[in-house]
C-alpha cells in the first residue's frame, strides 16, 4: 500500500494518487504579511515543508505554491500607524518572515505568488463571475451568491441552514443572503485598485483561487493550511472554483491543528504570544520543529515550557549518539552510506500512514538505542547502516543536528588518545582528553 492521506473534502483516509502521474502540485495558503509570526503560525510552514520533503523522498517532483497576502485591512491599518506604504510594511514582514522559517529548518516554497501581483486576474475572475450570475454588486462592493452552489459547506460539512445561523449574527443587509461573501471590496482608506466595479480590492478568498488557476492552470493535487481556514476561507475557494472552473480546486485537503499555548489559542490581545524570531539559537528552533512535527498533525499541539523541555532532552539525546557514531567513524575511516533497509522501509511504513509520527518517533528511539549498543560491540558496520538511516530519517524531516565531523586537527588528537588509552598510557590520555572535551568532541 502506498501513502495513505487524510483528506478533509471527504473525511476519509484515501490512496494518494496525484492527477499527473509523477508530478504533485501542492499550494499551502501563506502569511498575511502584517506582523511577526507566531509559533501557531510556524506549525504549517513546518508541516507543509516535511510533506514536500517526504513526496520527494519517495519519488515524486513536487511544485510548492505558498502565497503571500500583502494586501488586506490589517495591513493598511498597520501602514497607516507606522506612516509607511503597505509594500514597506508587507516588504518588512515578508523579509521577516524567511528568516523565520529559516530558524525552524523550513525552505522557501518553489511559488511564492503575491497579491498584489494579481490583481487584474482577479478582477477579470470577479467580472466572469458576475456574467455568469454567480456574483452581483451593491454599491461597489462585489459578493458571491452562495444559493448557486448546490453543496456550499461540503469541506467543512455544514450545511446551508447550519451556516445561515452563525452567519446570521453579522447581518449585512446589503447581501441577499447572510452567507455571501465579499469578492471585491469598496476602500476608501488606504491603497485601492480601478475596477468595472468601481475603486477597492480583492477579497482574500478571491485570491488564492485566482493564483492557484494562474500557476497550475487547473485542478491540483494537495491544497493546505490550518484547520481554522476550512470555513470559511476554504469553503469560499471551493464555491469559487466550482462557478467557473467545476471542481473542487484539490484532489487532497489536508488540514493541520492549530498551536496553543498553555491550552489558550495565542492571541496578541491576550499577550500569551511567542514569536519565532524570539528563539535564541537554531538549535532552539530545531527543537520547536521536533515538538511540532512528533505531535499528530490533526490535532492541537498544547504547547508548553515542560513539552519543550521534553523535545529538548530527545534532541540532545540523538545529538549525542549521532556525535558518538560520526567521529567513531570518522577515525575508522568508513565512508559507507548504506542504509538498515529495515529501519527505513519502517520509516516509509509509519509515513504512509497519513504521516503517522509517533511511529516515527517510536523508531527513532530504537534506531538511537541500537546506534549505542552496536558501537559498545565495536560492530562498525551496523553502527554505519544505523547512523545513515538516522541521518536519511531526520533528513527527510528536516531535523538538523548541527554536527559536523573533526577537522583534520580534532581527527589528530582523536587519534592520538585513542593510542594512549589503549596503550595504557593514562597521563598523556587525560591531556589529549582535555583538548577534546574543550572542542566539544567528547
Ligand atoms: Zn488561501
Amino acid at each position: 500500500m502506498g501513502l495513505m492521506v487524510y483528506n478533509s473534502l471527504t473525511n476519509e483516509l484515501e490512496e494518494f494518487q496525484p492527477i499527473h502521474g509523477n508530478k504533485v502540485n501542492m499550494y499551502v495558503c501563506g502569511p498575511t504579511v502584517y506582523n511577526h509570526i507566531h509559533f501557531g503560525n510556524a506549525r504549517p510552514v513546518i508541516f507543509y515543508d516535511m510533506v514536500k520533503r517526504y513526496l520527494t523522498f519517495l519519488g515524486y517532483d513536487v511544485q510548492y505554491a505558498s502565497n503571500i497576502t500583502d494586501i488586506d485591512d490589517k495591513i493598511i491599518k498597520k501602514a497607516i500607524e507606522e506612516h509607511k506604504t503597505e509594500k514597506e510594511v508587507a516588504n518588512f514582514y515578508e523579509n521577516a518572515f524567511y528568516k523565520a522559517i529559516e530558524k525552524v529548518g523550513s525552505k522557501k516554497a518553489d511559488l511564492i505568488p503575491h497579491a498584489t501581483d494579481y490583481i487584474y486576474e482577479m478582477i477579470e475572475f470577479i467580472q466572469q463571475l458576475m456574467n455568469k450570475g454567480y456574483a452581483y454588486e451593491v454599491d461597489g462592493d462585489v459578493y458571491f451568491r452562495v444559493s448557486k452552489i448546490a453543496d456550499y459547506g461540503c469541506l467543512s460539512n455544514q450545511v446551508s441552514e447550519e451556516l445561515n445561523q452563525g452567519a446570521r449574527i453579522s447581518v449585512n443587509q446589503q447581501k441577499e443572503n447572510p452567507l455571501d461573501f465579499t469578492l471585491w471590496k469598496k476602500t476608501n482608506e488606504g491603497i485601492q485598485w480601478d475596477s468595472p466595479f468601481g475603486k477597492g480590492r480583492p477579497g482574500w478568498h478571491t485570491e488564492c483561487v485566482v493564483m492557484n488557476h494562474k500557476l497550475f492552470q487547473g485542478q491540483i493535487d494537495i491544497h493546505g493550511g490550518g484547520m481554522d481556514l476550512k470555513f470559511p476561507h476554504h469553503e469560499n475557494e471551493i464555491a469559487q472554483c466550482e462557478a467557473l472552473y467545476h471542481h473542487h480546486l484539490a484532489k487532497y485537503w489536508i488540514h493541520v491543528g492549530r498551536l496553543d499555548l498553555e491550552g489558550t489559542k495565542m492571541s496578541k490581545s491576550l499577550g500569551n504570544v511567542l514569536y519565532v524570531k524570539d528563539l535564541d539559537s537554531s538549535v532552539d528552533g530545531m527543537i520547536l520543529r521536533a515538538l511540532i512535527l512528533f505531535s499528530p498533525y490533526r490535532s492541537i499541539i498544547a504547547y508548553s515550557e515542560e513539552l519543550r523541555l521534553q523535545y529538548k532532552k530527545e534532541y540532545e539525546k540523538w545529538q549525542r549518539a549521532y556525535k558518538q557514531a560520526l567521529y567513531e567513524l570518522q577515525y575508522r575511516d568508513i565512508t559507507n552510506t548504506e542504509n538498515n533497509e529495515e529501519y527505513i522501509a519502517e520509516f516509509i511504513e509509519a509515513m504512509n500512514q497519513d504521516f503517522n509520527v509517533q511511529n516515527v518517533l517510536t523508531l527513532i528511539h530504537r534506531i538511537v538505542r541500537d546506534m549505542n549498543i552496536v558501537l559498545r560491540e565495536n560492530k562498525w558496520n551496523e553502527l554505519s547502516k544505523a547512523f545513515n538511516s538516522l541521518k536519511t530519517i531526520l533528513d527527510v524531516l528536516g531535523i538538523s543536528l548541527f554536527i559536523e565531523k573533526m577537522t583534520e586537527e580534532q581527527l589528530d588528537i582523536y587519534k592520538k588518545w585513542s593510542k594512549a588509552r589503549k596503550e595504557k598510557q593514562y597521563e598523556e590520555a587525560d591531556k589529549y582528553r582535555r583538548i577534546l572535551v574543550e572542542n566539544h568532541i567528547i
